[in-house]
């Protein structure tokens, strides 16, 4: 997997994978990466082998997408998060819902396609850090 961090650029929006702290590459205006705590996101691969990738939102902010197998992190501040995955047009998802903090700094989030009839669910859920694929 990737040791770049997932990071949205504060001034133009930009989605893009960092090594740290830096320019943004579309409007070069500086990244400064929140160090409070880091969600871990994992898309369990999918025998299917869809190549959709997941949309993710953080918050209902969009922070772009997540392939087959790919697993990322995302650096953010204490608060409350909601993560919610989309797949292709079906925006039905199972959300993850959490509170980061200073006891708490370290999320670990399994996603992975739950087949439906109409359409499929994105189901989000918190796991143990001992269930992600390692670093
Ligand atoms: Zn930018």
């Amino acid at each position: 997997m990737s040791k770049n961090l997932r990071i949205k650029c504060p001034s133009c929006g930009n989605v893009a994978d960092v090594p740290g702290n830096g320019n943004c590459a579309k409007c070069n205006n500086p990244l400064v990466l929140p160090e409070d705590g880091v969600i871990q996101m994992y898309r369990m691969g999918n025998p299917l082998g869809m190549a959709v990738g997941f949309g993710i939102y953080l918050n209902d902010i969009p922070m772009g997408h997540l392939a087959n197998s790919e697993s990322i992190r995302v650096p953010v501040s204490y608060g409350h998060y909601k993560v919610h995955m989309t797949h292709g047009m079906s925006r039905k998802g199972v959300d993850a819902e959490f509170d980061v903090t200073p006891q708490d700094r370290f999320i670990y989030l399994k996603a992975h396609i739950r087949p439906g009839f109409w359409s499929n669910t994105v189901v989000v859920e918190r796991v143990p850090g001992d269930q992600m694929p390692p670093l």
